[in-house]
């Protein structure tokens, strides 16, 4: 890529949205946004398409169409509405890179349509490849199109096996910072709240990744995402409880070497290597100083506590349309959590109940995949 790196950003006014945005600021010689998309959230939006100067601009919600386009007349900025137009302008000669930040099972069909076009996509939507990972990866391989993981942990496993020159994986140790209730007893978990909930202590997120990362069920999904990008079995995908996150994941060789990557819990970093790679950006985060750090802690996490990290193993193994399945009812049981509609443990029992009743497909087709998620959230929601 000659010249300016032109960006599309699918979710740019969620978490991984601005601060893609931001690494971008630092580097407007470097970067072009040429795309960005929301749900509903038009205020931001339009201060993002006049900041950066962005030719597309697309509101998901329909209803908000006129609104926004009536703000920005007068502007370079074309608007669109919907998804369908979403998947159309991300397919564009003039876009590089496609950053899918969006939250959930939404941001599937806009990734396989950048798949499609050969674009490399810069991955944070990592439910797109618990729910489609076959899907996602053979259309990747079809088209010539590239993955590179921007979640932390799987940034980290990429960085990591840039040192392997051929030799062969022995494991990965994936690092979980264990989330607010690491320490509490189960009693205590049973009755949290979703405000104690969403009080991640190290990660900035958005609210559906981190009640993901209160029950675990973020790190059962970045399992499937490991195994998945980088074609591993999930016995060689080790999860070890590391509350600092200042290791962001491990990958482990034949001779018991294990290297790490590092650095200050800030996703601007494997951000700005996915819109860089291979080159090495300034991203205005803060550097580790070891000495003041003192000491790194491990433990194993644990079942009792946690159960959904086995779910999703269990679901993996399974294999077919199942983590598709896990993925729905994960989505639904997040959001009645957050609604104060089910208790947090709730949220293991409703997707344990979705995951028993799914009808097996093997080899899902995209329209297998498309109607275990619509049946089984549908199920899910009955069942509440
Ligand atoms: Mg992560």
């Amino acid at each position: 890529m000659g010249g300016k790196r032109r960006i599309a950003i699918l979710g740019s006014t969620g978490s991984i949205g601005t601060q893609a945005l931001d690494v971008i600021r630092q580097h407007r010689d470097l970067f072009e946004v040429q795309l960005i998309s929301a749900n509903t959230s038009i205020d931001l939006l339009e201060s993002q398409a006049r900041e950066f100067d962005v030719n597309n601009v697309v509101i998901c919600d329909d209803k908000l169409y006129g609104e926004l386009s009536s703000r920005l007349s007068g502007t370079d900025s074309k608007v669109f509405a919907g998804t369908d137009s979403l998947c159309e302008l991300v397919r564009s000669s003039e876009i590089d890179i496609v950053v899918g930040a969006m939250v959930g099972f939404s941001g599937l069909r806009p990734t396989l349509a950048a798949l499609e076009a050969g674009k490399v996509v810069a991955l944070a939507n990592k439910e797109t490849l618990v729910a489609a990972g076959s899907l996602v990866t053979k259309t990747m391989r079809e088209h010539n199109a590239v993955i590179l993981p921007v979640d932390s942990e799987h940034s980290a496993i990429f960085q990591c096996l840039l040192a392997a020159q051929g030799n062969e994986v022995k494991k990965i140790h994936l690092t979980a910072s264990g989330g607010p209730f690491r320490s509490w007893p189960k009693e205590k978990i049973a009755a949290a709240t979703a405000a104690q909930a969403l009080k991640h202590p190290n990660w900035d997120m958005g609210a559906k990744v981190t009640i993901d990362s209160a029950t675990m069920m973020n790190k059962g999904f970045e399992l499937i995402e490991a195994c998945w990008l980088f074609d591993l079995t999930p016995e060689m995908v080790n999860v070890v409880v590391h509350p600092e996150s200042i290791i962001h994941s491990m990958v482990e060789f034949e001779d018991g070497a294990v290297i790490a990557q590092m650095g200050c819990p800030d996703m601007r970093e494997p951000i700005g290597f996915a819109l860089s790679f291979p080159a090495r950006l300034s991203v205005g985060n803060k550097k580790l100083d070891f000495a003041s750090l003192g000491a790194l802690h491990f433990e194993a996490p644990d079942p009792e506590r946690f159960p959904n990290l086995q779910l999703a193993r269990e679901a993996f193994t399974r294999g077919g349309n199942i983590p598709c399945a896990l993925n729905a009812a994960n989505e639904v049981a997040v959001r009645a959590f957050l609604a104060g509609r089910i208790g947090f443990y709730g949220i293991t029992d409703l997707i344990e109940k979705c995951i028993s009743g799914a009808s097996f497909a093997a080899d899902p087709s995209a329209g297998d995949i498309f109607s275990t998620h619509e049946d089984t959230m549908r199920r899910a929601e009955e069942l509440i």
